[in-house]
């Protein structure tokens, strides 16, 4: 009964302040975060089914904010899209990955991939081109030990020029990811039509498996339609030992999530090859 009294108004206007207030100190702070470098990679490990091999890493930023800690993507993503800075911040990420790949590389004298994320405001960047040219070239590393990562829902907002901007990446040599898949709206002709390296299957998919016969039949659906056009298929956000198994029997390619490692500062990521 209280749903629209005065007090459940009052609770409504407190908590939204509070969002609001929190929301635009991110957004003062995350300019001076960039310029301060409090922003940093963090890579969890990329693994081959069929061998348990780490075949290479996705690049996840992290932002320690001194006074609210570790701040999420999730939330400050959003925010850096909202001006210019996600310009700046893709760049930094751009240039530190590709560096950090190129000496990983050197050290294991392995032929890893690293993937980064891409916004839809660093796709729509008519500068993008050069940006990552640059980062290739100045980590001196090889465009194919490069993937990025764009999400469906980025993709779909303009099918057709979005073909176009993936065809000019990839004439770069680097490899190209469909994000989230199944989170959005394509469909499997726009899918089709795009320019694509690799399909990353949502977590929200994998947590299902074991679970639901359906979602096996889903995931193995999805696998088979990704690999009839050549892509290779990455199951994000495994969990246990028997999603693992499972994906592995549907013939997905690769995987990541807790199971085979969490996200971790360059320090720690990818231990030595036996
Ligand atoms: P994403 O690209 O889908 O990245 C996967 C997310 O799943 C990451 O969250 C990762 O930490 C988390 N994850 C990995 N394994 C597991 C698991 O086993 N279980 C669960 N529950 N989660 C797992 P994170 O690091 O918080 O990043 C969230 C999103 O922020 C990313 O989703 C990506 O869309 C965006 N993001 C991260 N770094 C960048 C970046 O450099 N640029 C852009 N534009 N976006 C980024
Ligand atoms: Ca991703
Ligand atoms: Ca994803
Ligand atoms: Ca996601």
């Amino acid at each position: 009964a209280k749903t629209t009294g005065p007090g459940r108004y009052e609770f409504f206007d407190v908590a939204l302040r509070e969002r609001l207030q929190r929301r635009l100190r991110l957004e003062q702070d995350l300019r001076r975060a960039v310029l301060n470098e409090e922003l940093w990679v963090a890579y969890q490990p990329v693994v081959e089914l069929a061998t348990g091999r780490t075949v290479g890493v996705e690049a996840l930023l992290r932002w320690n904010q001194p006074v609210l800690g570790v701040i999420s993507p999730v939330e400050f993503i959003p925010l850096a899209e909202e001006s210019d800075l996600i310009n700046k911040i893709g760049i930094q990420t751009l240039q530190t990955t590709t560096r950090d790949m190129a000496k990983r590389r050197r050290e294991l004298g392995l032929d890893l991939q690293v993937a980064v994320n891409l916004s839809a405001r660093q796709l729509d960047d008519p500068d993008l081109l050069v940006t990552v040219e640059r980062a290739l070239h100045r980590a001196m590393l090889p465009p194919e030990a490069l993937c990025l990562e764009i999400t469906e829902t980025t993709l779909m907002r303009d099918p057709a020029g979005a073909a176009m901007k993936l065809q000019a990446l990839r004439r770069l040599g680097v490899s190209l990811a469909i994000d989230d898949f199944g989170t959005g709206y394509a469909s499997l002709a726009q899918l089709l039509r795009l320019p694509l390296d690799v399909l990353k299957i949502d977590q929200s998919f994998v947590r299902e498996l074991g679970h639901s016969r359906e979602a096996e039949g889903i995931v193995g659906g999805i696998v088979a339609m990704a690999h009839s056009v050549g892509l290779i298929v990455i199951a994000e956000g495994v969990e246990t030992a028997r999603q693992a198994k499972i994906l592995r029997r549907l013939g997905c390619d690769q995987a990541q999530g807790y199971y085979f490692g969490r996200p971790e500062s360059t320090k720690s990521w990818l231990p030595p090859a036996a």
